[in-house]
């Protein structure tokens, strides 16, 4: 069955097509630079591009595809989480496609979905995997042992996400928002071990995570620079950040494999797309027999093909579809899976 997926819990409009594991089409369109100079994404306004973009990107990824409504057999769409507006615009255009093409509906969680998007490019998850999710609003440990039916929360982030944390010490940088592929790239030219900053709850035995102390520790040490009339190296500070992210998340989602007896991991969500978090992933998934599996970055972060993805599975799984007047639930827990 070919399922048209639907994703507009941030800032992406996006529309993905998918039949089994197999991506057809996957079309972004991005407001991104709309709220840059907000320095965050501004509801509002992503409401508004989602609206003015939901059709136009819905007919070029089935034009892309080379496809028609008629070949639609499903319609997917993010119920939650994230921003109640621009979850809403989503799920009023699904809930009418699904009418209209007179097809089921099914309300995913955006979570799972970033997890169900890595099939399209590794094929089958093991059941059961360890998924770390992170992403601009969450940082979780999750036991998955069937990414249709059952997600199962480890741990996440006692304050701010990881992504948040790349966000907030780029702005710190002054380098333009989002600033996590902008820390990534300036981080080429640094050294890892220039500067030694904290690790939250790194020996604490739990499978949580804390960056805000990191991101303090960060803006003091660029203020104290700044203060002594030195220049900030601002390579280094990227890099030793970085470096101090990517180790507590790599330790904690390995320490999960070992207290789950799970072999293999899964790396999922825009954080995903960072290419220290995905060499010492390797590095260290290597040395511990655990296999990994981390999607391209395209697929890291939010796009329509890993809704069209998670509908497919519960497709294949036989799951209920979701009934037409299925609210936006702007705080879906992860284990939720479906509506
Ligand atoms: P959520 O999925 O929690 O609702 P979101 O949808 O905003 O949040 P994603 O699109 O999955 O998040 O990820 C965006 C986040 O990923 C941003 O914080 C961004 O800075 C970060 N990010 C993207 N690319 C990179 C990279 N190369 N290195 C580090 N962080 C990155
Ligand atoms: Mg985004
Ligand atoms: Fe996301």
């Amino acid at each position: 069955p070919l399922v048209l997926g639907i994703e507009t819990s941030c800032d992406e409009t996006g529309v993905g097509l998918v039949r089994g594991h197999t991506l057809l089409a996957d079309t972004v369109a991005s407001s991104v630079e709309e709220h840059a100079r907000f320095g965050g994404v501004v509801p509002e306004v992503a409401s508004r591009a989602h609206l003015e973009a939901m059709t136009p990107t819905v007919e070029s990824a089935l034009r892309k595809a080379g496809l028609r409504f008629s070949d639609i057999d499903a319609v997917a769409v993010t119920a939650g989480p994230g921003l109640a507006g621009a979850l809403l615009v989503g799920v009023a255009a699904a809930k009418a496609y699904a009418l209209g093409l007179g097809v089921p509906l099914y309300g995913v969680n955006h979570l799972a979905a970033h997890v169900a998007v890595d099939q399209l490019e590794h094929g089958p998850l093991p059941k059961p995997s360890i998924a770390m999710l992170v992403s601009g609003g969450h940082s979780s440990l999750l036991l998955v042992p069937d990414v249709a039916k059952d997600v199962i929360s480890l741990g996440s982030t006692v304050d701010d996400a990881a992504g948040e944390a790349f966000d907030k010490v780029a702005r710190v940088l002054g380098l333009p928002f989002p600033g996590g592929p902008h820390i990534d790239r300036a981080a080429v030219e640094g050294s890892g071990t220039a500067i030694g900053f904290p690790r939250g709850k790194y020996d604490d035995g739990t499978l949580d995570f804390s960056f805000s102390g990191l991101k303090t520790a960060v803006a003091r040490w660029v203020e104290a620079k700044q203060r002594a009339g030195e220049p900030v190296p601002l390579a280094d500070v990227a890099a030793s950040f970085q470096e101090a992210v990517v180790d507590v998340l790599t330790r904690k989602a390995l320490q999960a494999c070992r207290a789950y007896d799970v072999q293999d991991l899964l790396i999922g969500g825009g954080v995903a797309a960072n290419s220290r978090l995905r060499s010492l992933a390797k590095e260290r998934c290597e040395a511990a027999g655990v296999r990994l599996r981390v999607p391209r970055p395209g697929l890291c972060t939010d796009n329509g093909a890993m809704i069209a993805a998670l509908g497919a599975e519960l497709v294949a799984s036989g799951a209920t579809a979701s009934r037409l007047d299925i609210p936006a639930d702007s705080s879906m827990p992860v284990t939720s899976v479906h509506v």
